[in-house]
C-alpha cells in the first residue's frame, strides 16, 4: 500500500538509516511510464533503499492548466513500483503536504530560484512554477532525506534550477540526471501523451525532428545559433503552435551565438492543445 503519511515515511527512512542503507528518492507526478521507470531502475541500481512520491503538486500549476485533469492511475504506478522492487511509494495528500488552507504566498514559505533562471522557457508561460517545484521537491528532501535524487532530462530547465537550489542552500543530497526515454518513434514519453489522439501523435514527431535536424546540422558544422533556429521553420505546419525554441548552455541556461558541445536545444510546442517539451544536447550525453 503507498504511504500517505510523512511520519511513516520519515520512521522507515530513520530505520533504514540507522542500518547504513543509502537512501534514493524518484519524485513523480504519478501516471508512471517508462521514462519514470528507468529513473527508478537507476535510483535501484544506485540505492539500497528507493522511495518514489507520486504526488500531483497543486502549486506548480497555473488557475489555467491541467491540475484538475492530470493523469492519476495510483493503483497502476503502485503495481509499477513494486514489481521494479520500490521500497516506499510515498502518496500524500494536499493536505498532508501542505495543510488545508489557502496555497498562496501569504500563507506558505516559498522556495523561489533566481529570475535569471526561471525567466526563459518553461517558466515564462509557466509563471510560479518553478517555485513550486522548488518548493515541493526541497519539502520532499526535507521529508525522506535521500542521499540521491533522479530526475530525468526530459524536464532540463526543472534540473538546472533543482541543482542550483541544492548547491544555494547546501542540501545534503546528490542529483543524479537520467537521459530522456523515447518511443520507437522518436517522441519523448511523457504523461500528456494520453491527451493526444493517434493523429496528434505524429503531428507531435515534429519537436523530436527540429532537435533531430539541429543536431545534424550542427555536427555537420553549422554553429550559428541564428542559422541553427532557421532550419526548425520548414518542419512546422498549421498543427504546431510553438511555445519556444532555444539553443543555450546546457549548464547555466546562459544564450549564446555560436553553438558548442555544452549546448542544449529545447523545444515546447502544443499538438492539439497539448504542451508538450523535449530538448537535445549537442555534444552527446
Ligand atoms: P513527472 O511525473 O512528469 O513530474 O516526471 C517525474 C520525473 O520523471 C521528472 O524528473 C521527469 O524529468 C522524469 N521524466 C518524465 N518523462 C521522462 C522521459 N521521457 N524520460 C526520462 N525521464 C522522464
Amino acid at each position: 500500500m503507498p504511504v500517505n503519511n510523512i511520519e511513516d515515511v520519515r520512521k522507515n527512512v530513520k530505520e533504514w538509516k540507522k542500518e547504513g542503507l543509502t537512501v534514493g528518492l524518484v519524485p513523480t507526478m504519478g501516471a508512471l511510464h517508462a521514462g519514470h521507470l528507468s529513473l527508478i531502475k537507476k535510483a535501484k541500481e544506485t540505492c539500497d533503499r528507493v522511495v518514489v512520491s507520486v504526488f500531483v503538486n497543486p502549486i506548480q500549476f497555473g488557475p489555467a492548466e491541467d491540475y484538475d485533469k492530470y493523469p492519476r492511475t495510483l493503483d497502476a504506478d503502485e503495481k509499477l513500483c513494486n514489481s521494479e522492487g520500490v521500497d516506499i511509494v510515498f502518496a500524500p495528500t494536499p493536505a498532508e503536504m501542505y495543510g488545508g488552507g489557502r496555497l498562496s504566498n501569504d500563507t506558505l514559505t516559498y522556495v523561489c530560484p533566481p529570475f535569471f533562471y526561471v525567466n526563459k522557457l518553461c517558466g515564462k508561460t509557466r509563471v510560479g512554477h518553478f517555485d513550486g517545484v522548488c518548493t515541493v521537491v526541497l519539502k520532499l528532501f526535507n521529508i525522506v532525506q535521500p542521499d540521491y535524487a533522479f530526475f530525468g532530462q526530459k524536464d532540463a530547465q526543472q534540473v538546472v534550477i533543482v541543482k542550483k537550489m541544492v548547491k544555494d542552500l547546501n542540501v545534503p543530497v546528490q542529483i543524479i540526471q537520467c537521459p530522456i526515454v523515447r518511443e520507437e518513434s522518436g517522441l519523448a514519453l511523457s504523461s500528456r501523451n494520453k491527451y493526444l489522439s493517434e493523429e496528434g501523435k505524429k503531428d507531435a514527431l515534429v519537436l523530436s525532428r527540429i532537435l533531430n535536424n539541429i543536431k545534424s546540422c550542427y555536427l555537420k558544422g553549422i554553429t550559428d545559433v541564428s542559422a541553427l533556429k532557421e532550419t526548425a521553420y520548414s518542419f512546422l505546419t498549421d498543427k504546431h503552435d510553438l511555445e519556444y525554441l532555444e539553443i543555450l548552455d546546457k549548464n547555466t541556461l546562459e544564450e549564446k551565438d555560436k553553438a558548442d558541445d555544452d549546448t542544449i536545444v529545447l523545444i515546447a510546442c502544443r499538438v492539439e492543445g497539448v504542451r508538450l517539451i523535449d530538448n537535445v544536447y549537442l555534444g552527446g550525453k
